[in-house]
């Protein structure tokens, strides 16, 4: 594409991110569940889905006389995250109470971190298609997740589930870059990316380990913030599109009605499609925050931050940057091919293999997903593995087979997994005929047998060509290479 065209194109999404002349903002709250088998501050168990209350221990019930105690597990994966995004590792940290009343919260606050929190800036970077975005952010801090009130089977009252209390979470704050539902999307899957990639959270959006938060205002372009409303617990990328869009319009309407935004906590219903106000937002000063007397500073040495960091693997941003460097893939491919790490080690064997870096991503990104995906399926699970793949591509590729073949033989390697490539082509009689003698004595007969196609074809029309190259297929049973065929039929008619 040329710079003129990119040049306009970019000019032109710039104008386009204006809803009806208003410009979107939005910053995300995130609340990453960190992987660790036991709790922030007790010993019991985090393992989802157990009994109610068979998980939470004294400290987690918060009795009398027991004292939180850090999870050193929970430090390093707060510090691995702050590696992966470029921020501050704070070298001393402070706990605070957050203070609200709430019946899963037995202590009656939550600790959390307010004024130092352990991770401090960093930057989010990610593609939208081929437009680089970066995304700032404040801070993510450590904290302990609350209860759960239960609302079923229970009649004229709530019964209280405190497995969750004590959870370690990630807390993760970015500043109000984002400008679109499309790039809060993308922002967020970057991050999910992130998170479960560096393997310090689960990612199970529907179990909850990750729940994103989108603070969300319009303004026209020029002026300052308008007041946001923060859409709460989005628990799938798309439901995270529909409120977000659902929003927007909604302050539109109302600012263009007249009336102000009020500040509120606003919650998502999917049946519904509509965000509803379930609040209005309590201030910072409303959790009386003070530092917990029960907790020491939280101290992270250079040492400690260096032992994390040479235990963590290439991150999914540097390995797309160098897809797209030396595989020469584009940014939007290399985002999809880095989309977790078996797929990225997929797609370096299966190249490493055949050395069609482009058309290993198309697999992947095509017949392969489009499978897993119908069969709710990874790519570790794939039925074909990477060099088998790799097999079907070289034999396309030395023109064994055409693309055509290359599927059917495809569907054999799926539904029968360990068939070999060559055994499959050979079985199926599915090898194209390359030899040009054969294929010369084909185009000749298909040349004899339609003279009235050969006769359009010399008086310019072109469409009369794919006639005969159609016969000479059929004739062939699919398998004349049909790039051969045309550049026959074109040498022996003359053109
Ligand atoms: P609070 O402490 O009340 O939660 P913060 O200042 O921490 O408020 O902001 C919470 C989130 O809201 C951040 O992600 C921030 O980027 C975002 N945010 C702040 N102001 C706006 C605004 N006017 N429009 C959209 N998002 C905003
Ligand atoms: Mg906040």
């Amino acid at each position: 594409m040329s710079t003129s065209v990119n040049s306009a194109l970019a000019a032109e999404s710039a104008k386009s991110k204006l809803v009806q002349g208003y410009e979107v903002v939005i910053g995300f709250e995130t609340h990453a569940q960190l992987s660790t088998a036991s709790k922030i501050f007790s010993r019991a168990s985090t393992a989802f889905g157990a009994r109610p209350n068979t998980q939470a221990c004294a400290v987690d019930l918060a009795l009398p006389g027991t004292l939180p105690v850090m999870n050193k597990g929970a430090v390093e994966r707060a510090i691995a995250f702050g590696l992966a995004i470029g921020a501050h590792i704070a070298p001393r940290s402070i706990f605070a109470r957050k203070n609200y009343f709430y019946p899963d919260l037995p202590k009656g606050y939550q600790i959390s971190q307010f004024e130092i929190p352990v991770v401090q800036g960093g930057v989010v970077e990610f593609y939208l298609g081929e437009e680089k975005k970066s995304v700032r952010l404040v801070r993510a801090h450590l904290e302990e997740d609350a209860g759960k009130s239960l609302h079923e089977n229970f009649v004229g009252m709530s019964g209280i589930d405190l497995n969750r209390a004590g959870t370690p979470l990630l807390e993760i704050v970015t500043e109000p870059d984002i400008r679109s539902s499309d790039e809060a999307v993308a922002y967020a899957k970057e991050l999910h990316k992130i998170v479960t990639w560096i393997g310090i959270c689960d990612g199970n959006m529907q179990e909850g380990s990750f729940r994103c938060d989108a603070n969300v205002s319009v303004r026209k372009p020029g002026q300052p913030l308008g007041t946001r409303r923060e859409i709460k617990n989005l628990n799938s990328f798309r439901f995270m599109q529909q409120a977000i869009d659902y929003e927007v319009r909604w302050q539109i309407e109302e600012i263009e009605d007249g009336r102000a935004i009020e500040q509120a906590t606003v919650l998502f219903n999917p049946d519904s499609g509509e965000t509803r106000a379930m609040r209005s937002k309590e201030d910072a000063a409303d959790y009386r925050y003070f530092p917990d007397p029960d907790l020491p500073p939280l101290m992270i040495d250079a040492q400690w931050v260096e032992q994390v960091r040479a235990g963590m693997a290439e991150l999914p941003r540097v390995m797309a940057e160098r897809f797209v460097k030396s595989h020469g893939l584009s940014h939007y491919d290399a985002t999809a091919l880095t989309q977790s790490q078996d797929v990225a080690a997929y797609f370096e064997e299966a190249t490493a293999a055949c050395a069609q870096p482009k058309l290993v991503g198309n697999w992947i990104m095509g017949e392969i997903s489009r499978r897993l995906n119908a069969s709710d399926q990874t790519i570790g699970q794939s039925p074909v593995p990477a060099q088998t793949l790799a097999q079907l591509i070289a034999r396309i590729q030395d023109g064994t087979i055409s693309n055509n073949a290359a599927k059917q033989v495809f569907e054999v390697l799926w539904s029968q997994p360990g068939s070999e490539v060559d055994a499959v082509i050979d079985a199926k009689g599915l090898k194209q005929m390359n030899d040009t003698g054969a294929l010369e004595a084909l185009v000749d007969s298909a040349i004899a047998a339609n003279p009235k196609n050969v006769q359009e074809f010399k008086a310019g029309n072109a469409k009369a060509l794919n006639a005969l190259v159609g016969q000479i297929m059929k004739a062939s049973q699919g398998k004349a290479n049909p790039q051969q065929v045309n550049a026959l039929l074109l040498k022996k008619l003359g053109a």
